[in-house]
């Protein structure tokens, strides 16, 4: 596909003091944006180590683009962490402080501490999650809809967050708008009904507090 990087190089992929990940525009160059401008996410078969993710973002340029993330830039590179243990190759890149938040990220985890969390609407609880299990992003008036796919019970929820709740590790909204909507196995149903139940009114407030 044109414009699509490749993704087995990685290392500057994300630039973990400004919290950007950087991608090619085929009209800017390289563009830098946050995980808020996502709007797509969905493992790519068959690649497992790491697995890839086919994204598509949202470009200051005004277009959506494609693009490739591995894993490891989804869920460990913006805690400065690589491959889910402390990782010492960053600090050929970045400086100390880059070392000091991945330290910190690998003690408040291991404390139970999640740097991401989403209220589960099937299970009726708040449940911890990573950015990989993010499929759909929507920007609305000042909040974000986000669709998520639950890794305790592989079922879809959709939240309407922050934009820091994604963007920022550790960073977690008191209260989560949660839309009451039991969503279909199916994938492409999925994202149809994402579409028209983001404009509906049903969502309820939940405390998302994981402790
Ligand atoms: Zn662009
Ligand atoms: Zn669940």
């Amino acid at each position: 596909m044109p414009g699509v990087r490749p993704a087995d190089y990685n290392i500057d992929m994300y630039d973990a003091i400004r919290g950007t990940y950087t991608f090619a525009c085929p009209s800017r160059g390289d563009t830098s944006v946050t995980l808020s401008a996502f709007r797509e996410l969905e493992r790519l078969p068959g690649a497992a180590h790491p697995a890839v993710y086919q994204i598509r973002f949202e470009c200051p340029c005004g277009e959506v683009h494609p693009s490739l993330v591995s894993h490891d830039d989804l869920d460990w590179a913006p805690l400065g962490l690589v491959g889910g243990v402390f990782y010492n190759v960053m600090t050929s890149t970045l400086d100390s402080l880059a070392d000091e938040l991945s330290d910190l990220a690998a003690r408040r985890i291991q404390a139970g501490d999640w740097p991401w969390s989403f209220f589960c609407y099937p299970e009726e609880q708040p449940r911890p999650v990573f950015p990989s299990a993010f499929f759909l992003l929507a920007p609305g008036d000042g909040s974000l809809g986000l669709a998520v796919r639950c890794p305790s019970c592989s079922r879809t929820s959709v939240n309407l967050v922050s934009h820091s709740h994604v963007d920022v590790p550790f960073h977690h909204d008191a209260t989560v708008g949660v839309l009451e909507h039991v969503f279909p196995e199916d994938a492409a149903a999925t994202i149809e009904e994402f579409r028209a139940e983001l404009d509906s009114s049903s969502f309820d407030v939940r405390r998302l507090g994981l402790q």
